[in-house]
């Protein structure tokens, strides 16, 4: 008689790290009934999407928004059971304060709930920038949506400041607009940052104008999406084990057979996914794979830090939960917090600084100086009244999205036996994102599962 295959028996694919890549593509498998065994370093589930209590404060990786025009992330948590509308509230507006100017830009941000203000705000604001700034960033943004889709090779060579100047965009749009939709998104001044990565994050936004908006989490994002995720999972028949560090894999005749981990224990699996942060991936890639030149572009591709500054105070320090930007100062974007995230604070401010390879290193006093200076340059002086602060950061985590890098990123399916990737850092088009990451998750389950 044939056998029929008993899944309780059948060896669980390992996936390394329980980020959104690693926990997506652990679901995506549980949900076509296969073993799945997620492991990860850190002791709550999450990742960059985690918050955690930091000595007696309750911080996060950093400020996050969801974008309206993802697709797969919203549906991926939905069919893990997770609301949508008790996970976000949508924000109708953002800002962008400048030290030298004479008002804030207020821009609207949902184009069907709130056309008007979305139309005065790309139409309005003549204080914060001239019609002639406005006018200048037409033909650039014209000619960069053209080259995205015909040349994003060379686009991806183009630091965003040649680009602007090429298109002549004024200084001051550059400035006020460019910088921080750049800087205040992935900290890196625009004279690293590459045209590619500035388009690709706005081009798929292009067919889906009508789902531009921005929402904040309600909680804390391991509370309200990663460990709810991690539970779908568990329901659905894996395993999830945080506080579980991998040392290395184990190979056997060029195939990837298990793990070891950090305490000694060897777990053998039917397939490895690597879903760890970039740097960590490529260690555990280069110890068995440095001569295999399938991963000779990936072993090259570079990491960057980012540095965060979270802070609480007796009063809101902003008027409204609403994604500001900073630019001309050392503050990405931010916003206040208590009335979303972190419900329950009298006050809560999280920033992402940028420039962050001069401040990883720097002593948290100083980066607090620099945050506490930026502030009062924009005119929040409330930073006088903080009642305890972190400086959350880490520094290997991002591949570095600068001229160069998108043609060394590695796909999710690898020439190795028994071995995928995922992790925001892996080809797929939507650069160090949260949907990013839940397409390489899926991309490396759809690997596995027609292997
Ligand atoms: C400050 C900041 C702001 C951001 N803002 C936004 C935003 O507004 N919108 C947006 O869409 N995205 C944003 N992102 C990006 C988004 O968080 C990431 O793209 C996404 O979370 C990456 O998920 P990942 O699973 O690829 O990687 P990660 O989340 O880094 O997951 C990797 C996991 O592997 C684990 N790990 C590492 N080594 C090991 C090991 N040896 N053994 C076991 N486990 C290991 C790590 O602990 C981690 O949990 C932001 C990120 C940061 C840090």
């Amino acid at each position: 008689m044939p056998q029929i295959p008993d899944a309780s028996n059948e060896r669980p694919t390992i996936v390394i790290g329980a980020g959104l890549a690693g926990l997506t593509c652990a679901f995506e498998l549980a949900d076509q009934g296969k073993p799945v065994l997620v492991l990860e370093a850190a002791p709550y589930v999450g990742g960059r999407t985690a918050n955690w209590n930091e000595h007696g404060m309750e911080v996060e990786s950093g400020f996050h928004k969801f974008i309206g025009y993802y697709t797969l992330l919203p549906e991926l948590l939905e069919r893990a059971g997770i609301d949508l509308n008790e996970m976000l509230f949508w924000e109708k507006s953002m800002e962008t304060r400048h030290p030298e100017a004479d008002e804030p830009g207020v821009f609207g941000l949902d184009v069907v709930r709130a056309p008007l203000k979305t139309a005065l705000g790309a139409l309005g604001n003549n204080k914060y920038l001239t019609p002639a700034d406005k006018a200048s960033l037409i033909p650039f943004f014209t000619a960069g949506f053209k080259d995205y889709l015909a040349n994003p090779e060379e686009l991806d060579e183009i630091p965003l400041k040649t680009y602007a100047e090429r298109h002549h965009v004024t200084e001051q749009a550059l400035e006020r607009i460019l910088e921080p939709l750049s800087s205040g998104i992935f900290f890196l001044p625009p004279e690293q940052y590459s045209s590619y990565a500035f388009f690709g994050l706005f081009a798929p936004g292009i067919p889906r104008l009508h789902k531009m908006r921005i929402g904040a989490f309600s909680g804390g994002m391991t509370d309200v999406m990663c460990r709810p995720l991690a539970d779908a999972i568990e329901r659905l028949g894996g395993t999830v084990r945080t506080s579980a560090p991998v040392r290395g894999l184990i190979v056997e005749d060029g195939a990837v057979t298990g793990v070891e981990l950090e305490s000694g224990e060897r777990l053998l699996g039917a397939n490895v996914v690597v879903a760890a942060n970039i740097r960590r991936s490529q260690k555990l890639l280069a110890e068995h794979f440095r001569d295999v030149s399938w991963f000779a572009p990936f072993f090259e591709l570079d990491a960057m830090p980012h540095v965060t500054a979270q802070f609480e105070l007796p009063e809101p320090l902003l008027p409204q939960d609403r994604t500001t930007f900073g630019p001309g100062t050392q503050l990405g974007s931010f916003g206040e917090q208590s009335r979303t995230t972190f419900r329950g604070k009298s006050g809560r401010t999280s920033i992402i600084l940028v420039d962050p390879d001069a401040l990883i290193d720097l002593p948290e006093e100083e980066v607090w100086r620099r945050t506490v200076e930026g502030l009062k340059a924009i005119g929040l002086d409330g930073v006088d009244r903080v009642t305890d602060y972190r400086i959350v950061r880490g520094d290997e985590n991002f591949y570095r999205l600068a001229v160069g890098s998108e043609k060394k990123r590695p796909k999710q399916v690898t020439p190795i036996p028994g071995l995928f990737l995922a992790g925001d850092y892996t080809k797929q088009p939507f650069l160090a994102t949260m949907e990013g990451a839940v397409i390489s998750g899926q991309r490396a389950a759809r690997g596995i599962l027609k292997a």
